[in-house]
């Protein structure tokens, strides 16, 4: 029987709730591609609760135990002394969300001979050493698409929060003031700027189709174009680089996976190609910028404000620059873990195991390493090493 090892970040520090904001989720037919949503045989969840907490457990225990599975889940996961690297040396499969990442680095897949599976309850799977996954035959899977529209959501509120001035308006309001001339001495309309999104996959296609109505002029670069039909419907100027994108846009998105041609895209030298005053949202992953040259451009004005929700290492530590930089907009990890995105990854994470432990072939659009290769999404959309 297999050992699961499942890496979830900490329940609430009022403890895990016992009632919800809401009584239900609306229910979803498709996402906006055709793509179905998760399909496994049975859930054992109410949809809209807590699941990806510890004591949430993915609403897997039920089901991994039924069959004879052991299940440890832990939030425990730095260190050689950390509960997760003690379960790692025989665990079959590991599941850890982005948003409170297992780091599987290539030392710590040499240790765990066993390891068949590295699941993603989520989307992005740069936690992983794909190029050792390639070497020790794991198979890398994700739940393609679960979150993409959570994401696509932030990423709209973050620019309008920047653009408008939001949360130092809001904070005003807190102190007790009516600050008018302090909250918009920054404030600016979104109408007639160049917005662009660096990738236009299922998230950045969203925010490209969620921004239209607001009157910019809309801009994109990735690695495979849109149909020509898609770029008219929309307005999209394309450019074949970032490089070549960034200087026309007042705000740019960030919506591509972290891999080798993507780390490290926006330092220095890029943002000061940016106009003066431009905003950043980066909602895709910390290491995409560079984080010193983030802060120096906020300092010096070059940008006006920078948002987003991911950081490295996660969790941040508490001196973590971007905690205090100026004109920032940062969360913690949360877009993708709305409790409507958390209903869809239980159930993806759900159906990829029900498929390992039947031995029949996991969705090619859920896979990212197979087979010792790239392949599925991770063929399309990721480059590695070797
Ligand atoms: P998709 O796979 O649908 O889209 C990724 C896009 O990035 C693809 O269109 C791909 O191009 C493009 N791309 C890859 N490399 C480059 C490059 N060098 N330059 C330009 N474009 C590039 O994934 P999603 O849209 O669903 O997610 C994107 C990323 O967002 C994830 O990988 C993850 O890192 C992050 N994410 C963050 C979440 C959060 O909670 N903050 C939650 C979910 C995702 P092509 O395929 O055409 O080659």
């Amino acid at each position: 029987m297999a050992k699961v090892l499942c890496v979830l970040y900490d329940d609430p520090v009022d403890g895990y709730p016992s009632t919800y904001a809401r009584d239900t989720l609306p229910v979803l037919e498709r996402y906006p591609d055709g793509q179905t949503l998760p399909t496994p045989a049975g859930i054992d969840f109410t949809p809209g609760q807590l699941l990806g907490s510890v004591s949430g457990e993915l609403g897997l225990r039920k089901y991994l135990e039924g069959l004879g599975h052991e299940l440890v889940v832990t939030s425990d996961k730095e260190g050689a002394d950390s509960e997760f690297d003690r379960h790692l040396a025989d665990a079959e499969v590991v599941i850890s969300q982005p948003f409170w990442p297992a780091y599987l680095t290539a030392e710590r897949i040499a240790k765990a001979p066993n390891l068949k599976l590295a699941l993603t309850a989520g989307i992005g799977s740069d936690h992983v050493d794909l190029d050792a996954a390639i070497r020790h035959g794991v198979t890398v899977a994700e739940v393609t698409f679960c979150n993409s529209i959570s994401v696509a959501e932030h990423v709209v509120m973050m620019i309008l929060s920047l653009v408008r001035n939001y949360l130092p308006s809001h904070e005003w309001v807190r102190k007790g003031g009516w600050n008018i001339a302090d909250c918009v001495a920054r404030s600016y309309d979104l109408e007639g700027m160049d917005v662009g999104t660096v990738a236009a996959g299922r998230i950045g296609l969203a925010v490209l189709r969620r921004l239209a109505p607001f009157d910019v002029r809309l801009h994109y670069t990735d690695r495979h174009r849109l149909p020509a039909e898609v770029e008219e419907e929309l307005g999209l100027t394309y450019h074949a680089t970032t490089q070549e994108m960034a200087p026309h846009c007042d705000v740019v998105t960030i919506n591509a996976p972290l891999h080798p041609e993507t780390q490290g895209m926006f330092g220095e030298e890029l943002l000061s190609q940016m106009r003066r005053g431009a905003y950043l949202v980066n909602t895709a992953r910390a290491l995409i910028v560079d984080r010193d040259a983030v802060v120096r451009a906020l300092e010096s004005g070059q940008l006006a404000g920078y948002a987003g929700d991911v950081w490295y290492p996660q969790p941040a530590p508490s001196d973590h620059p971007w905690r205090t930089m100026p004109h920032q907009g940062m969360t913690p990890h949360i877009s993708g873990s709305s409790l409507s995105a958390q209903a869809r990854y239980a159930a993806g994470t759900r159906e990829i195991l029900e498929s390992h432990f039947s031995g029949t072939p996991i969705r090619d659009e859920y896979l990212i390493v197979d087979a010792g290769k790239l392949a599925g999404t991770g063929a399309h959309s990721y480059s590695t090493n070797s």
